[in-house]
């Protein structure tokens, strides 16, 4: 300012301008520098950026393609496994189509075994055998023999099961012993889930044959306790020896088999067929007649004998034969006589019957004369028998029924009306006493005779099959009153099929593996062909 001093002002103005314009000058050269450099420096960066993103999206590319290839390998491989599962599929597909078609096959060819294996049985007069298993039930696990717990425990364990519809396993276990498996064919083999509808399916054809004219014998097999009153009549009325009709679903195969028999004789014409029923009870090897009346009219079981007719039949002469005209009728009264059956409650089973019941059904057949047979296809002439014969026929015999006796000894009677005839079939049901041996049930005294006569009676009847089994010529009926009884259904002339009953725990084995041999000697018999009531005219559909 000391320059300034003394100057104009235009002076110091231009003076100033001058030193702005120097200044400017000065400033926008640095400006122009800075610029530069700048300009410079984001060259550069923008440079190695351009680079750096050039490699990164060429690394992209390149890590994208290998994706690529794994993708479109993995989808490949997709493709190839899903042919191949299509494959599979129809494969499988196949299979179940051709499994399903020999299922149905072997289905279709079982049946066809089975009806041949049943005419086999019947031309070489077999017997037929059925097993049936009963479930575990609660009193099975009660003690009643003199062992340790540990055997009790493994006493009621399951040891007889159903391998098959026609083959039973029973695991054969004792202490200090590998268990061994033994297995034993029957015609079929009842698990213990089937039902006592399923039973009666195997057993109602039989029914049908009665009416073609043969004799049949169901008889129940098996130790106390195994099942054989529960199969052949139902469940058993608590304290009681009757059975429960109202429970239909429980019913054994006396009471259907009665249903079914009253079911086909409804189809028949009415009048053509009645049926007589007579119950009998075997104890202590004598018999009494479970239906006989007393002198006021009461059921009072009555003791009868068994004699060998002229024919060499079996006949209990007096015996009574109740008519009976539906099923119902029969229940009650069966029930009736059962309630007099003697009974001893050993330690196997508290309500167990120590003797052989024996249900007969005779179903009398109304034949006319020879050619009869054919005409009652015929509305008007079925008609006009029905009346003659429900007039004049069973009018007559029925009066007689109660006292009749030797009926049954002459299966085809020839009466004295003119071209009329009456055939007789009849349907047998027994159920057995128990099989087991004394030592098993610890009796002793008036219960231990019992036992042995059951013993002794069960083994005639062991000897009988055995007899005939053999072919011998003499065959011990005589042996027994039981025996006896049953020659004629046992002895040849009837389709028979015994029960066996099994009890399924462990510690019945002895007994089980018992009834299972008696099962298996008895489809071993052969008695030569099972003969047919000789009806003058051939029925419908033989
Ligand atoms: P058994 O006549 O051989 O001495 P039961 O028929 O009296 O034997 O049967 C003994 C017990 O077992 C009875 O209480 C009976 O109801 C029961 N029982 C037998 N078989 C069966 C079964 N299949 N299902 C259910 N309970 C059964
Ligand atoms: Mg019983």
């Amino acid at each position: 300012y000391q320059g300034l001093a003394g100057r104009s002002t235009n002076e110091v103005l231009q003076l100033y301008a001058a030193h702005g314009q120097q200044m400017k000058l000065q400033t926008s050269s640095v400006v122009t520098q800075l610029h530069g450099a700048i300009k410079k420096r984001l060259r550069q960066d923008l440079k190695s950026l351009r680079s750096f993103a050039l490699e990164i999206s060429k690394d992209f590319q390149r890590q994208s393609k290998t994706f690529l290839y794994q993708v479109l390998a993995a989808v490949q491989g997709i493709q190839l496994q899903n042919e191949a599962m299509q494959m599979f599929q129809i494969k499988a597909f196949d299979l179940e189509q051709s499994l399903q078609e020999v299922t149905e096959r072997y289905e279709k060819e079982k049946q066809k075994r089975k009806a041949l294996h049943n005419s086999l049985i019947e031309l070489r007069g077999n017997i037929r055998v059925h097993c049936r298993i009963r479930p575990l039930l609660p009193f099975d696990d009660a003690a009643g023999h003199s062992v340790s717990q540990d055997r009790q425990r493994n006493f009621s364990e399951k040891a007889a099961y159903a391998a098959d519809d026609e083959t039973i396993l029973v695991k054969c276990s004792r202490p200090g012993h590998a268990s061994v498996n033994k297995t034993f064919q029957f015609e079929r083999v009842y698990s213990d889930l089937e039902s006592q509808d399923a039973i009666f399916a195997d057993v109602a054809p039989l029914l049908t044959s009665l009416l073609d004219g043969y004799n049949v014998c169901i008889m129940a097999y098996g130790q106390t306790g195994s099942g054989k009153t529960y199969t052949m009549l139902g469940p058993q009325l608590e304290g009681n020896l009757a059975f429960a009709i109202e429970e239909e679903s429980e019913l054994g195969i006396i009471p259907r088999a009665t249903q079914e028999v009253f079911r086909l004789i409804s189809e028949k014409p009415p009048g053509s067929y009645w049926v007589e029923v007579s119950v009998v009870e075997v104890y202590n090897n004598e018999i009494f007649d479970l239906l006989a009346k007393d002198s006021y009219g009461k059921v009072s079981g009555v003791k009868r004998d068994v004699v060998t007719t002229r024919e060499g039949k079996s006949d209990v002469p007096l015996l009574t034969h109740e008519t009976v005209e539906n099923a119902s009728e029969f229940l009650h009264l069966v029930n009736k006589g059962l309630q007099l059956r003697v009974t001893h409650p050993t330690l196997v089973h508290a309500h167990s019957s120590r003797s052989h019941l024996v249900v007969t059904l005779t179903i009398t057949t109304v034949v006319f004369g020879d050619n009869f047979g054919t005409l009652w296809e015929d509305e008007q002439t079925s008609q006009r028998l029905n009346k003659e014969a429900s007039c004049i026929f069973p009018q007559k015999m029925r009066d007689s029924k109660s006292t009749s006796s030797s009926r049954a000894s002459s299966p085809v009677q020839l009466e004295a009306t003119e071209k009329m005839k009456q055939v007789k079939t009849r349907l047998q049901l027994v159920d057995l006493a128990g099989s087991e041996c004394v030592g098993m049930s610890g009796v002793t005294g008036a219960a231990l005779r019992e036992t042995s006569f059951i013993n002794r009676s069960l083994s005639a009847l062991a000897d009988v099959l055995g007899a005939i089994a053999e072919q011998r010529a003499h065959i011990p009926y005589r042996n027994s009153k039981l025996t006896h009884l049953l020659q004629d259904s046992v002895g040849g002339d009837a389709k028979l099929l015994v029960m066996l009953c099994i009890s399924p725990g462990q510690k019945y084995l002895t007994e089980s593996m018992q009834s299972l041999g008696f099962g298996t000697r008895a489809r071993q018999v052969q008695r030569g062909q099972v003969k047919k009531k000789n009806f003058p005219v051939p029925s419908k559909g033989k």
